[in-house]
């Protein structure tokens, strides 16, 4: 967009003359087409004196770009200052949610989890080597157990995603 600052009109992108006061936005072209600056009194091209009125202009397209590359930047700059403050805020936010859904600590659940999660495979593992083959079944149920702690991972992920997009 093209603002004509002599009739304060607005026309569009790759206007060349104003159609309200008839001047040339933002440069003075001589009878043969060619542009020139505000200050010449004959053409920079062929030297023809008969020029056109000049109607000074401010390029709207151009100044809203540098406007959005500003706030674009200066969001960045924010964010990466703040970044770290920001992730904290979502874990806490999200550490309150869950102790208030489970009535208890997120990390104290997760660090029991693969505790237990552990220290059941190490047990496994001294009964495979002293049972050998006999100690399939209780792999099997690890592996059922272990797999359904997953399932039950992944559906609370996808809870807590439907929640955060509801909100
Ligand atoms: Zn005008
Ligand atoms: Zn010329």
């Amino acid at each position: 967009m093209i603002y004509c600052r002599t009739c304060r009109t607005v026309w569009p992108t790759g206007t060349v003359y104003c159609g309200k006061c008839q001047g040339s936005l933002g440069v003075r072209i001589c009878p043969s087409g060619h542009s020139n600056p505000r200050f010449v009194t004959a053409c920079l091209t062929c030297g023809k004196p008969e020029l056109s009125k000049y109607a000074p202009c401010l390029r709207i397209g151009c100044l809203s770009q540098v406007l959005a590359w500003l706030v674009a930047l200066t969001l960045i700059r924010f964010g990466i200052a703040h970044v770290g403050s920001l992730l904290l805020l979502v874990w806490g936010m999200f550490e309150h949610l869950f102790a208030f859904l489970f009535q208890a600590q997120f990390r104290d659940v997760v660090r029991n989890a693969m505790g237990f999660f552990v220290e059941a495979a190490v047990i496994l593992g001294f009964l495979h080597l002293a049972l050998g083959e006999r100690a399939r079944p209780l792999f099997t149920l690890y592996r059922f157990v272990d797999r359904s702690v997953r399932l039950c991972l992944r559906w609370f992920v996808v809870a807590v995603k439907a929640l955060v997009r509801r909100v």
